[in-house]
């Protein structure tokens, strides 16, 4: 067994999150929460093992942390597992971690599968009980973003999804994997599972109840669900003309992740300010600003007169400003 401490799990979150800002700053909250339902299902099943004792948690959990880490940097989604698996090593995670990485896909790619798809020629299969406690864990894992949240689901709607994606076969070796693990864990085991995902599932349908309350009306926007056309998109940030236009032009820039104001730049991804402020400039070129000049305007808080509680950049132009401004 391999001793993996408290240091180390929360360098894995760490590790997670700093690649996740450097790559894909998008996809934040998502992954991380990603990350963590798979961490704890896994837990909760590798401690319903009858055999507990020969189950090593500590790799359960590192590699249900860190599994996903890959598709921060894999070009094609079918080689994120291998990616995964290269990024845990290169950290020095323990084998057996990068293993969980590099088998999770699925139920598994065989060495036919793997050659097809232009992969190493090997098989990528979950063998040990940690990489197919982690496997099952994210299999049953779902989310629907017409109602944007997550739902652990069962075996049969695994096979459905596995079918409708990759075919019979597949389909039938996904009913095989998993109802292998059921066997293991047991009728009591599995009777107790059941009810964890009643009470998971009670809590996401709580917890987007709550965030539909509190949604933000620029994070649809960056979405692409708000009623507006965008001037400028771009990975990071995405810009369309104000509601309440205060001059001919007037654009609002804003990063794609929520930060409530400019206070919270630091907690955004790496270089965003720049990024941000680089990409006004490119804007305001773009619709021939830059020649007779613009003004740009950050409010924060209440004395900044900041009415929208997601970071954005006023970009006003076509008249002549005032100054001081009121
Ligand atoms: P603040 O006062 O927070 O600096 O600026 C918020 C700006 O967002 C205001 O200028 C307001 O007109 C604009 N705004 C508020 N809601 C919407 C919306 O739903 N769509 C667009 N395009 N602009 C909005
Ligand atoms: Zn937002």
């Amino acid at each position: 067994m391999v001793t993996v401490d408290d240091g180390e799990i929360a360098r894995a979150w760490e590790f997670l999150e700093s690649h996740i800002l450097a790559w894909r700053a998008e996809w934040k909250v998502g992954m991380l929460e990603h990350a963590r339902i798979v961490r704890d299902t896994a837990l909760f099943l590798g401690r319903m093992y009858p055999v507990r004792e020969e189950i090593d948690l500590g790799i359960v959990e590192l590699g249900a942390i860190l599994h996903d880490v890959g598709r921060c940097r894999a070009k094609r989604t079918v080689e994120h597992g291998i990616a995964s698996g290269a990024m845990i090593r290169e950290a020095r995670f323990p084998e057996a971690v990068a293993r969980i990485g590099e088998r999770h896909m699925g139920v598994g790619i065989d060495r036919l599968e793997a050659r097809r798809l232009g992969l190493p020629d090997q098989d990528f299969l979950p063998q040990t009980v940690e990489e197919r406690i982690v496997c099952y864990a994210d299999n049953l894992l779902c989310y629907l973003p017409d109602e944007s949240r997550h739902e652990l689901q069962d075996t049969a709607a695994a096979i459905g999804r596995f079918t409708a994606e990759l075919g019979e076969e597949y389909g039938r070796r996904t009913g095989a994997f998993m109802l292998g693990v059921e066997q293991e864990i047991g009728p009591e085991g599995m009777g107790r599972f059941r009810q964890y995902v009643v009470h998971v599932n009670g809590e996401f349908l709580r917890k987007s109840e709550g965030e539909k309350m509190k949604k933000c009306i620029f994070c649809d926007i960056a979405d692409g669900k708000g009623e507006v056309t965008l001037v400028y998109e771009d990975d990071h940030c995405v810009a369309f003309h104000d509601i309440n236009p205060q001059a001919p032009t007037h654009i609002l820039v804003i990063p794609r992740v929520h930060l409530d104001s400019l206070s919270a730049i630091d907690a955004g991804p790496h270089g965003l300010a720049n990024h941000l402020l680089t990409a006004v400039g490119r804007i305001a070129d773009q619709l021939g600003l830059a020649s007779d000049g613009y003004r740009t305007v950050i409010n924060t808080g209440p004395n900044g007169g900041q009415t929208v509680f997601h970071l954005h950049v006023h970009l006003l132009g076509g008249r002549a400003m005032h100054w001081p401004p009121g």
